[in-house]
């Protein structure tokens, strides 16, 4: 290896845009493990929902979100096991998103979260999925992915959520003041629509394979 760089794939962008496929398909390119950030906010949400937890409660969300980090296991990629139950089902409905949304505006429920996830992506060979993948969780990742597509192609991926809950969401996640989406300055910005799956992990496997050996 001739770079400091660490050799993590980070792939950020809003809802739809294609970045769990993008992002399972190079891990498996690669051999590398995965992990999907918004898994994890998605089960804070679901958890507190379930507890009757506000979720417009900081510390009562970073509460759920401490025992959480604490104690739950990724059984399949995007997956989330927690005190035996599988939850990889219940946090993908169009509910968890928004939940899932309203957790991550809260900065101590980040704190908790990142602090894990930056653990995951000291150990290295791995691709991680979110919306601050590339500017929070590991700004040192040696291939940052920004994907975005256009507005019809990334409401009929997510079919199960209505376009205004998309929406709604993108103007969360842009806004907050805690880690907003944006784009890292050293990312490349991809657009999706266009483009299958398989093409953008070839392109970005080379990317990365050009930037840790360098001729
Ligand atoms: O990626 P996904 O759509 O599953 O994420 C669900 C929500 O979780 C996002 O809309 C966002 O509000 C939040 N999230 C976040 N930071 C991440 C990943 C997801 O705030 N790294």
């Amino acid at each position: 290896m001739l770079t400091d760089k660490l050799p993590v794939i980070t792939i950020d962008g809003p809802a739809g845009s294609g970045k769990s496929s993008v992002g399972k398909a190079i891990s498996r390119l690669l051999g590398f493990s995965y992990c999907d950030t918004g898994a994890e906010y998605r089960a804070v949400g679901v958890i507190c929902n379930q507890r009757g937890v506000d979720l417009e409660d900081p510390l009562a969300c970073a509460e759920i979100a401490a025992e959480f980090a604490a104690g739950f296991s990724i059984n399949k990629p995007g997956g989330i096991l927690y005190e035996g139950i599988d939850l990889s089902e219940l946090i993908r409905t169009s509910e968890a998103g928004m939940g899932a949304s309203l957790v991550g505006r809260h900065q101590p429920v980040r704190e908790i979260l990142v602090a894990h996830q930056r653990t995951f992506a000291l150990e290295g060979c791995c691709v991680i999925e979110g919306r601050d993948a590339g500017t929070v969780i590991c700004p040192e990742a040696i291939v940052k992915i920004f994907i975005t597509a256009r507005p019809e192609v990334r409401a009929a991926r997510r079919r199960e959520t209505p376009a205004e809950a998309i929406a709604r969401r993108d103007r969360i996640d842009q806004s907050r003041t805690a880690s907003p989406l944006m784009i890292a300055p050293d990312a490349i910005e991809i657009d999706s629509s266009d483009l299958g799956i398989d093409e953008i992990a070839n392109h970005v496997h080379s990317l990365y394979k050009e930037r840790m050996y360098p001729r």
